[in-house]
């Protein structure tokens, strides 16, 4: 059976290599493109999330490219993502499509329950191998964080921006070939090393520190945001994002149990006194990232979701008070298929202009300083 699962950012390192290792034929879908999103479009609901749209664009590509199983996470809770394996499987055998659909659920904290729902798929291998294979999809995710992180901290620093990116391509690219663990970290070394080499911006003393919160996968998915993260490193601005795959995975399969990964569990409690419910998705997760951003004294934050996005616009509406109270600019930017670079641009720098502005007048850098002062476009 040659098994495919839909992209989300660098996560298909981790993915195929646990299928791999547990004997599966895997189909990486071709990275995402605007083939994909094309072809995904066409044939989902008018105003279904972005993400659905991908996600079917990617069965679409790897099934062309043979691919006779489709593995895709199951869902709960007030958003759409619990039907979206569902509605995909009813779609694709509207069209034709001869696949088998393995949907997994992701019970929070059952990671039992998890490894019997793998087992189904029909691997015949033993626990130990299965261990193994977890570890070493482990060790590569925590190297997809890292690489991210190098790149969040050395892209705005550095004069090369084409070869800051190039070198973290590579990274990735070489841990995707790894096949022991004690080959990972050296490779993730070796691009630090590298990195560190590069020559400095020295025009860029005065760095803006902006926190990425949102939806996860379009905050981890650089073709669903427009590339946002490397946009804003090539502005010079230090990007910090509290969503990483290490810390999905440790909160909502392992309850946050491995003090060693982030979590996000602690960071919670900030939401409270703004959002005291769950509302699905990453609506509180927003909320709590964005106080948190806020007392780490981080000069704005940028809310990324898919438009019509029903969590985050739930945050959305209470972020215009954390704002005031917490004393941080936060702009929400939603994209859709019809969304344009060139847009997202302007609204970046925009966005840039007035928190470079704020720091120029106030000449602090303190975030409840800067956000008292006056805005730049309504002086209000
Ligand atoms: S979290 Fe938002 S984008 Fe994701 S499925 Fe729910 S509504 Fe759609």
């Amino acid at each position: 059976m040659r098994i495919t699962f839909p992209h989300m950012g660098n996560s298909y390192i981790a993915i195929s290599s646990l299928l791999k290792e547990l004997g599966l034929d895997v189909v990486v879908p071709p990275p995402c493109s605007k083939r994909t999103l094309e072809l995904g479009t066409r044939y989902s609901p008018e105003f279904v999330c972005l993400p659905f749209k991908i996600n079917l664009g990617n069965y679409l590509e790897a099934m062309d490219r043979g691919a006779e199983a489709i593995l895709m996470a199951g869902g709960w809770g007030p958003c759409r993502f619990g039907y979206y394996a569902q509605v995909e499987r009813d779609i694709l055998q509207d069209l034709g499509r001869k696949f088998n659909m393995v949907i997994i659920e992701a019970p929070d904290s059952q990671l039992p329950s998890l490894l019997n729902q793998v087992r189904q798929l029909g691997i015949k291998t033993s626990w130990f191998h299965v261990w193994s294979a977890i570890r070493l999809a482990w060790e590569k995710l925590k190297a997809v964080d890292r690489l991210e992180a190098l790149q969040h901290y050395w892209l705005p620093r550095v004069i090369d921006k084409n070869r800051c990116e190039r070198m973290i391509d590579a990274g990735l690219r070489a841990v995707d070939r790894c096949d022991e663990l004690r080959e990972i970290a050296a490779v993730v070394d070796k691009v630090d090393r590298d990195l560190s080499g590069l020559g400095r911006d020295a025009d860029n003393n005065d760095l803006i520190r902006i926190g990425l919160v949102g939806e996860i996968y379009t905050l981890l998915e650089p073709f669903a945001n427009y590339h946002l993260e490397r946009q804003l490193g090539r502005m010079g601005v230090e990007i910090v994002r509290d969503v990483t795959l290490t810390q999905w995975v440790n909160d909502h399969l392992l309850g946050g149990f491995l003090r060693s990964a982030p979590s996000l569990h602690a960071t919670l409690n900030l939401a409270k006194p703004y959002l005291r419910y769950w509302v699905g998705g990453h609506g509180r997760e927003t909320v709590a990232s964005t106080v948190s951003y806020a007392r780490r004294e981080l000069d704005g934050v940028i809310q990324v979701a898919p438009l019509t996005c029903m969590p985050e616009i739930v945050a959305q509406s209470v972020l215009e008070r954390v704002q005031e109270e917490e004393g941080i600019p936060v702009m929400t930017m939603y994209f859709d298929e019809h969304a344009g670079e060139v847009g997202i641009i302007t609204r970046l720098e925009a966005f840039l202009d007035m928190i470079r502005w704020r720091k120029m007048k106030t000449g602090d850098t303190n975030a409840k300083n800067l956000s008292r002062s006056r805005c730049w476009f309504c002086q209000h």
